[in-house]
């Protein structure tokens, strides 16, 4: 999984534990990279457990824990999330017939 803010591509530590962080955000679980902990307030977009205000939470199936005090709550999802997900490049292959569409809309005139 890459890091959710840079696309940044997570590589295996030489030694100990991993610079990256995991977290939830928007219900679903990221992971951020060192150089994104380092630049920027990251932690300011992640969800908190309501617990203790920890971010290091972990997001399962229809539930998120917290890795700090084990406080468990339910997974809300908004509406827009619970239809079928979308592949990437389905999106993609639409977003481009769309601007040649468009494209063809603009050029006539
Ligand atoms: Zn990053
Ligand atoms: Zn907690």
């Amino acid at each position: 999984m890459p890091c959710y803010r840079c696309g940044a591509r997570q590589t295996d530590p030489a030694r100990g534990a991993s610079p990256w962080t995991r977290g939830v955000r928007h219900e679903s679980q990221v992971l951020v990279c060192p150089q994104c902990q380092r630049i920027h307030d990251w932690q300011a977009e992640l969800d908190r457990c309501e617990n203790c205000d920890e971010t290091a939470l972990v997001c399962r199936l229809g539930e998120v824990e917290c890795r700090r005090c084990g406080h468990v709550r339910a997974a809300r999802r908004t509406e827009a999330e619970s239809g079928p997900e979308e592949s990437p490049e389905l999106t993609q292959e639409v977003a481009a017939a769309l601007n040649r569409v468009l494209g063809r809309l603009t050029s006539r005139g």
